[in-house]
């Protein structure tokens, strides 16, 4: 082997995801504005979702990550001013946005193209490993032939929770750019035009096909979500 070689590619990419910009993070469109969206790329590619999901699920069986990974709707609700991150609690039920660059803020959510959008705080940072490079390439490639760059991927939401029949549900909390998480019965929630489907795991179905499920709705912000931050009052 020539010495003079260039070290592979591959071998600069083993690093952790990179980051979404905070300028770029605010730019990411809201939930009904994805749900949209997502819907007029899949009228375009001539699919109805299922149809689609069909074509992508067996990736996430074929490389052994239907217990790490699911699929997301890509949307943010809320502006971050930089230094900020989305980071979910260690209990699931609570996303906001964070300061903290400690080890123990672990990338969840990531774009096709490998650059993580939202976090959360772990005391196992070692569980929420990165999908590796080849699997956002095979991701992003399925994605790309359908002309839908509204999916994105990220981790398995806590499905054990779940009795028969339950859903997790976002919805705005009441602290400052709040998102919280409960379990709610789905039938309470299907057909509520606010209410969308963001994110959806790799099972089979009744008839052992391989599927992509929703396992968890987002609660669209009855007000407009704000511009800016709260800032503090000015001082007098
Ligand atoms: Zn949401």
């Amino acid at each position: 082997m020539d010495i003079n070689t260039e070290p592979p590619q591959a071998s600069l990419q083993a690093m952790p995801s990179p980051r979404l910009l905070v300028a770029s993070y605010n730019k990411l469109i809201l939930v009904h504005e994805a749900d949209k969206r997502l819907k007029e790329q899949l009228a375009s590619a001539g699919l109805n979702r299922n149809a689609f999901f069909v074509q992508l699920a067996p990736l996430f069986f074929n490389e052994g990550v239907t217990e790490q990974y699911a699929v997301c709707l890509v949307h943010r609700h809320y502006e971050l001013v930089d230094g900020e991150r989305m980071v979910t609690n260690s209990s699931g039920n609570s996303t906001r946005p964070s300061i903290d660059e400690s080890p123990n803020v672990v990338a969840d959510s990531w774009l096709a193209t490998g650059k993580a959008f939202e976090y959360r705080y772990t005391n196992h940072p070692g569980l929420f490993a990165p999908p590796s490079a080849d699997f956002f390439a095979k991701f992003k490639a399925i994605l790309d032939a359908y002309g839908i760059d509204t999916l994105g991927i990220c981790s398995v939401p806590d499905v054990k929770k779940l009795g028969p029949g339950f859903t997790f549900l976002e919805m705005p909390g009441d602290h400052d750019r709040e998102r919280v998480t409960e379990i709610v019965v789905g039938s309470l929630i299907a057909g509520n035009s606010l209410i969308y489907e963001v994110t959806w795991i790799a099972e089979k179905d009744s008839e052992g096909s391989f599927m992509l499920t929703c396992q968890c709705n987002c609660g669209n912000c009855k007000e407009p979500p704000p511009t800016k931050p709260p800032t503090k009052p000015p001082t007098k």
